[in-house]
């Protein structure tokens, strides 16, 4: 899937995400949010001018994004900007609750952020036996490929595959390989790895 995908699955679907600033006192603060609307250029939320939560947005230019729903997972870490009432009206027609929460010109208290570049994964536990990661990409970021991975050392012993909980290791060739986009970062393979050949990439 596309990070346009991904937009249009937190907004579409899950809708309600936990975000993280950190506060005055220098440690995370989380609140949920809903992400209002995306398209090619990010994903779109909003609070009121009031809130603290305002303040570090307009100070900080960054955030952490976590959201689950049907055993779904997306995390993001990235860079936003206001782009002030710019799509206000629009997140009111789409999102018609927010109609009531401020009704008429009261949506004057609001403005509007856009995440305009991130990086973070996908996790889908939905199938427990079968789980499935990717990375996400968002505008100018490049998704991080953290994880475990064979290296030239390795003898092809399997015995990496005998421990692996999600079976997610090809040992079919001369060395083994990982699938990353199942691989559960759990580490017993590295640890099970008589040649030290399976490291992970941060
Ligand atoms: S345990 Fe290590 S040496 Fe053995 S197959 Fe796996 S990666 Fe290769
Ligand atoms: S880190 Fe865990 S899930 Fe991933 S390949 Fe190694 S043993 Fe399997």
């Amino acid at each position: 899937m596309t990070g346009n995908d991904y937009l249009k699955m937190l907004v579409e679907d899950i809708h309600s995400t936990t975000v993280a600033t950190i506060g005055t006192d220098g440690h995370p603060q989380t609140r949920v949010i809903d992400m209002m609307l995306w398209d090619e250029n990010g994903v779109y939320f909003l609070t009121a001018k009031g809130k603290a939560f305002y303040d570090q947005l307009m100070e900080q230019e960054y955030i952490a994004v976590s959201a689950t729903k049907d055993k779904k997972a997306i995390s993001l870490r990235g860079k936003i900007k206001n782009i002030g009432s710019e799509k206000l009206d629009a997140i009111f027609a789409k999102n018609i609750y927010m109609q009531e929460i401020y009704p008429g010109d009261t949506r004057g208290a609001l403005e509007v952020f856009c995440m305009y570049e991130a990086a973070g994964e996908y996790f889908d536990i939905s199938d427990p036996a079968h789980v499935v990661r990717d990375g996400i990409a968002i505008g100018a970021a490049r998704a991080h490929p953290g994880g475990y991975f064979v290296g030239n050392d390795c003898i092809g012993c399997k015995m990496c595959d005998s421990v692996c909980p999600q079976k997610c290791i090809d040992i079919s060739g001369q060395v083994a390989v990982i699938d990353q986009n199942h691989c559960l970062h759990c580490g017993r393979c590295a640890e099970i790895c008589p040649r030290q050949a399976i490291v992970r990439r941060r």
